[in-house]
């Protein structure tokens, strides 16, 4: 059957009691799970929800978010995940650009999404504990599906403008999910875990739709806690986990008698969504007794595209092509560039979406022959992706180059760095100036210019940030990546430290 909700049937009749989803003390088996899917796309279709029609969906990781998901799909809709602190203007944007049917809101994000119903005078069903039925018959033979077809609507600002939204069909997410589960050797024995929101294509794509291909539990933690997370790992003696690096870097941070005992099950810890520092990836191993395996994909990928494997590791790379996918490094003018060049990735493979929802020119500009152009500058070196930047965040100071991430690499190593966001601020001089916003270990009595001088030792002196400023806490996406877009460097004050 051609569908994530195809694999839940199976799952479901051959091993009904199995965990599906744990959430805290909640849990749910694939029959219960297979139930109250059905039962919720018989209620979509009861609100005259057909084929093709979108349902956007506001809600956090719980497990009616899994069902809200799969019955819309079940029955050949279109599911559009959003943020639950979307704003009603953000709500009203997508419902307006998508030509969204029904809202389905959890009870405490209802407000916003109420307020766009009614203005435009669709049904809204509001969700709550408990609020979907548990029983209920197969509505729909998922084999029916067209592979083509599209399955999932992800906004994403992608590289420039408004959000747009990313169509990915039956097949992105079915061939994805069964190529993560291949790649991750996943089974139905295999515990999963995850701190990501489901809303966000890393948490849908990579780690829900995969353990339910594979048959697998799936522990849901939101809003990601660095304690919390551990004992989740402990208390349901996860084998895999999935996070960006902000999150590895927090667990690193927490004190506490967390050690390789409470990892002992674990075998795999996946990392993406941006670039991990060399740093968190050894001291994560060296406290834990767990290597982190890096990946690269986005959204308009399903998430998926290169990643490194127990077999096949280069740290600091974000590994090789998954099956099927291949990936090229072009020049501006699109000539492909010999191992070793820098220039931005391109991509093509099972896992590239359909196009941009309703966007021909967006979509021809970023998708041409099956090539997908990421916006991501990066170097194959022995068939191994490393990702050197975004192309948008290359800070060009006096004509050089700098790669922020290069920088921030060797700025995590100082031990008073908690985490460094490294920006380009305009400079009359030289253009742009390398800064760099760091948050410190609580009680270090670092100065700028101790950090400026160890930074000489180990980068040329045109790399080295100029500009530093302490801040409390820097700002995260709702996945936990930094957001250097955020950042107003005018507007920082400088918090202890400096
Ligand atoms: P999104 O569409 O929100 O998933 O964001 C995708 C972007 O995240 C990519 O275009 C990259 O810029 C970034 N990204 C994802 N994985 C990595 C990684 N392992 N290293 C560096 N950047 C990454």
């Amino acid at each position: 059957m051609p569908s994530v909700a195809g694999s839940l049937w199976e799952h479901a009749a051959a091993r009904p009691d199995a965990v599906a989803i744990r959430a805290g003390a909640d849990a749910w088996s694939y029959a219960r799970l297979r139930n109250a899917s059905a039962a919720f796309g018989g209620e979509l279709r009861a609100h005259g929800v057909r084929a093709g029609d979108r349902v956007l969906l506001v809600a956090p990781t719980v497990p009616e978010f899994v069902v809200v998901y799969l019955g819309a799909q079940l029955i050949g809709a279109v599911v559009i995940t959003m943020n639950t602190m979307a704003t009603t203007p953000e709500i009203d944007y997508v419902v307006g650009d998508s030509g969204t049917r029904l809202l389905v809101a959890w009870h405490e994000a209802r407000e916003p999404a109420q307020r766009v119903a009614d203005e435009r005078a669709l049904h809204l069903r509001v969700l709550g504990p408990g609020a979907v039925a548990e029983e209920g018959e197969p509505v729909h033979n998922p084999a029916d599906l067209d592979r083509q077809s599209t399955a999932v609507l992800l906004y994403t600002s992608g590289t420039t403008g408004r959000p747009k939204g990313v169509e990915l069909t039956v097949a992105n997410i079915v061939d994805t999910a069964r190529t993560f589960v291949e790649q991750l050797h996943l089974t139905s024995d295999d515990r999963c875990g995850t701190g990501l929101p489901l809303f966000h294509v890393f948490g849908q794509a990579a780690c829900l739709n995969s353990a339910l291909q594979a048959g697998c539990s799936i522990s849901l933690l939101a809003p990601f806690e660095p304690v919390a997370m551990l004992e989740m790992i402990r208390r349901d003696r996860l084998t895999m986990v999935a996070g960006v690096p902000t999150m590895w870097n927090a667990m690193l941070h927490v004190a506490g008698d967390f050690g390789p005992d409470d990892f002992a099950d674990l075998r795999m810890a996946s990392s993406g969504g941006a670039s991990l520092p060399g740093e968190v990836l050894s001291a994560f191993s060296e406290r834990f007794g767990c290597t982190i395996l890096e990946g690269y994909g986005l959204t308009e990928s399903t998430a998926a595209a290169t990643s490194n494997t127990a077999e096949q590791q280069r740290i600091g790379s974000v590994g090789r092509p998954l099956p099927a996918s291949a990936v090229e490094i072009r020049d501006p003018e699109g000539a492909v560039l010999p191992a070793g060049e820098v220039g931005e990735v391109h991509l093509r493979g099972p896992s590239v979406m359909k196009g941009y929802w309703n966007r021909p020119e967006e979509t021809a500009a970023d998708l041409v022959d099956g090539w997908l152009k990421t916006g991501d500058l990066g170097r194959l070196e022995d068939g191994y992706l490393y990702i050197v930047d975004r192309a948008k965040e290359l800070i060009i100071r006096g004509g050089y180059n700098v790669y922020p991430r290069e920088v921030e690499e060797v700025l995590y190593q100082h031990p008073d760095i908690v985490e460094v966001a490294v920006i380009g601020v305009p400079d009359e001089r030289y253009g742009e100036e390398v800064a760099a916003v760091i948050t410190a270990r609580p009680g270090a009595e670092v100065t700028p210019e101790e950090l400026r001088v160890w930074a000489k030792e180990k980068l040329s002196a045109y790399k080295v940030p100029h500009l530093i400023r302490f801040v409390d806490a820097l700002p995260k996406g709702p996945t936990g990546k930094i957001q250097k877009r955020a950042l107003d460097w005018e507007g920082l004050t400088n918090a202890s430290c400096s």
